[in-house]
């Protein structure tokens, strides 16, 4: 199904994203993390798509896996490093593989790149183009509540992401965002630029403390002193750490919704049990 119908659908949605492996013979491992994942309903699962392209197999594979399991797939694709030639390869195998929808993305600029013949992507925009043309897939883009960190500044964000989406994208994810108010500041520039789309939230779990250093490093978010408190007092404790950071995340959940904000995916690192017990924590909810 398009998440487009699936997010008109329904009052509430919670959906997971999930990531490939980074090797053929760990394909099994991966998949069973999705048997265990489909049990609580998502609704719908994204799966990566690792930067360079070269493990884009992986990435339909797992897309396949999540369908079989009865669940609707959302496929990452990236273009920067990639060719329009094989940009279309992987287009018409998700589309032969029943996999309809499609998070356009242009990926992390590598450490040195420069483009090398046949390569034609600059920005996600192109990539937006390109699948539009082919007039049947669900587009969605990513967004940055906290400005991407290439761009100058958030009027500058803000315009661009605007540009994208009229390019012809049915939503947007979020990058990670820990402080709600960054979220809320973002909805409403958004709405003033008449950026009209569906804006899922994207949340992370931290569940250790290794991981949110790797995590902010990456992101460009800003951690609440809420947090920093959490992590002062129980980051050295692995137990207790899993626990704050699986509350922190269902309460900045529920903040969420309760301010209107009905689509939310979650980051789950590939585990089942924080997925699980998030849902867990917003099963009356989900329901209501
Ligand atoms: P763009 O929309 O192209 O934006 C990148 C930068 O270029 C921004 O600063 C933007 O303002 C600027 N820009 C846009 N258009 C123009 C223009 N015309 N002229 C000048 N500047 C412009 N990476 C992966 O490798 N694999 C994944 O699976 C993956 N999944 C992601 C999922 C989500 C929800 C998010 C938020 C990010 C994900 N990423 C993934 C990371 C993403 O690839 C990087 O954040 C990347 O740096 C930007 O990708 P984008 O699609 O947002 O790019």
């Amino acid at each position: 199904m398009k998440i487009s119908k699936i997010l008109n659908n329904k009052k509430v949605t919670v959906s997971f994203e999930v990531f490939p492996p980074k090797e053929w013979a760990k394909i099994a491992d991966t998949k069973k993390v999705i048997s265990e994942m489909v049990q609580d309903k998502p609704a719908f699962m994204s799966v990566t798509y690792g930067a360079s392209g070269t493990t884009s197999g992986y990435t339909t594979e797992i897309a396949k896996a999540i369908s079989q399991g009865g669940v609707t797939p959302l496929s990452h694709l990236t273009c920067l490093t990639s060719t329009k030639e094989k940009i279309n390869c992987v287009l018409d195998e998700l589309e032969a593989n029943g996999v309809e929808n499609i998070l356009a993305l242009r990926g992390d600029i590598p450490k040195d790149f420069v483009m090398c013949e046949g390569q034609y992507y600059h920005h996600a925009y192109e990539l937006v183009n390109e699948i539009k043309a082919r007039g049947n897939f669900c587009i969605g883009g990513a967004c940055y509540p906290e400005i991407h960190p290439e761009s100058g500044n958030r009027v500058e964000d803000i315009a661009r992401l605007k540009a994208k989406v009229d390019c012809g994208l049915d939503f947007l994810t979020t990058q990670m965002f820990f402080d709600n108010e960054a979220f809320y500041r973002f909805r409403e520039m958004c709405a003033i630029k008449e950026i009209n789309v569906p804006i899922i939230a994207g949340i992370m779990p931290i569940t250790n403390a290794k991981q949110i250093k790797r995590s902010v490093e990456l992101s460009n978010c800003s951690l609440p002193k809420k947090f920093e408190k959490i992590m002062e007092r129980f980051g050295e404790n692995p137990d207790v750490m899993k626990q704050a950071g699986i509350i922190y995340a269902t309460e900045q959940i529920i903040d969420l919704m309760a301010n209107g904000v009905n689509n939310i995916h979650i980051y789950t690192m590939n585990k089942p049990d924080v997925a699980h017990q998030i849902m867990e924590g917003l099963s009356a909810i989900i329901n209501e």
